[in-house]
């Protein structure tokens, strides 16, 4: 597992880079429906391994600034004049914070790097053995000649050839040391962080690019990028298609659930309702504590998942859960919950009885349920009703129970 606190990332948008044509640098034309700037860190914000992420502005644009280092985990700093520069003001913003062990360093003008590329970048760094550094790049394919006056004037073999591509990933030590010598010595403006660490004597592993991690230089860029965007969006031709198809919709789901039980004839002390022993003159008939405020929410969250319900999943005619506390109904529930993707937006329950009286027990229900999902208890609702004497609950024979459960894939 990667700790998300040892992996940084350097987002170098300190360019003025307008090849592109207008007046207005490429990082800060829109894309989709964003900027490629906003593209490109929404991308690492997402990531899960990435902790904390520098973005590197030029000065001009300092103004910018503000609004993206309002995220907790992002850091503004100015670049300098040149792209190195901008690179070692990066990593020394990321030096004075808590210095991770490995960094990525990124062209802001890549805005459809995925998940998966940063994953293989990442994963190679922490492979036993790794190199100092990890970069992606893709196996020169075209074949390739000089050219003077419009006429070939030779060719050149391209075996052996990358195109190389960003993140390029280090250990941070190593490739801060590597930045301020270049900085000291004068090193070449036009370097790449791969040529940084190798004149200071690191090895750099090759792990695959992805064609579609286009770096935006021309005005057909923007095109193609948007194209590659859309195709994203419809979850075709992405690697992660199910975290990108939010581009195009939030993954949102609602779940209800419904419970009853019936009251045994013997007498009894307490009934368990959501988890709380609250006292009454006779228990309620079930296969497990028979608690119906549990049982519900559980449907309830089964139900947004489309997973069935607690029968299918606890068939009472397995012995296991006789008398089961039903807490583990619950916690099952939001394990899937958690695989899936999803966290609980809120959760809403209602009892349905005469007796016993459940307003003095709410705040105890919600505290137990908070417990148990580990979900804020401000977004627990746990509330009760009678049916006017009307109805099996109104006659006392029973107590039922509803409940809706509200799931956001964030
Ligand atoms: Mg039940």
């Amino acid at each position: 597992m990667v700790d998300p606190a040892q992996v940084g990332v350097v987002i170098v948008a300190a360019g003025r880079g307008t090849r592109v044509g207008g007046t207005l640098p490429k990082q800060w034309r829109s894309l989709g429906r964003r900027t490629v700037l906003a593209q490109t860190l929404r991308t690492f914000r997402k990531a899960r391994a990435v902790g904390r992420i520098v973005l590197v502005l030029h000065p001009d644009d300092a103004g910018m600034g503000a609004g993206y280092a309002a995220h907790p985990d992002v850091t503004v700093a100015m670049g300098g004049a040149d792209r190195p520069a901008s690179v070692l003001a990066g990593l020394e913003a990321l030096a004075t914070l808590d210095p991770p062990q490995i960094v990525l360093i990124h062209d802001v003008a890549r805005p459809l790097v995925d998940d998966a590329l940063i994953g293989r970048v990442i994963a190679a760094l922490l492979a036993p053995g790794a190199a100092d550094g990890a970069a992606p790049a893709l196996a020169v394919t075209d074949a390739l000649w000089t050219g003077a006056d419009s006429r070939v004037t030779g060719t050149r073999d391209r075996a052996g050839l990358y195109r190389a591509q960003t993140p390029q990933g280090f250990r941070f030590a190593a490739i801060l040391a590597a930045h301020r010598v270049a900085a000291a010595t004068g090193g070449d403006p036009a370097d790449d962080d791969v040529a940084v660490a190798r004149a200071a004597g690191l090895d750099v592993a090759i792990v695959a690019g992805d064609e579609r991690n286009l770096k935006i230089t021309t005005e057909s860029d923007f095109a193609i990028a948007e194209g590659w965007l859309a195709l994203r969006a419809s979850g075709f031709g992405s690697t992660a298609a199910g975290a990108d198809r939010e581009e195009a919709w939030m993954d949102v789901r609602c779940g209800n659930g419904f419970d009853v039980h019936a009251f045994a004839d013997r007498p009894a002390s307490a009934v368990t309702l959501c988890g709380i022993a609250v006292p009454h003159d006779r228990a309620l008939l079930g296969h497990s504590d028979a608690d119906v405020g549990l049982h519900a929410l559980t449907d309830a969250i089964y139900g947004a998942l489309a997973e069935g319900d607690i029968g299918q999943h606890f068939p009472p005619s397995d012995q296991r859960w006789r008398g089961a506390d039903s807490a583990l109904f619950l916690e099952h529930a939001m394990e899937r919950v958690v695989l899936r993707g999803f966290v609980v937006a809120n959760m809403d329950t209602t009892l349905i009885c005469e007796r016993p009286k459940i307003g003095p027990h709410v705040p105890r229900m919600r505290a137990n349920l908070a417990r148990i999902t580990a979900v804020a208890p401000d977004r627990i609702s746990v509330k009760a009703t009678t049916t006017e004497r009307l109805g099996f609950a109104g006659r006392g024979e029973g107590i039922a129970a509803m409940a809706t459960v509200m799931l956001v894939a964030p």
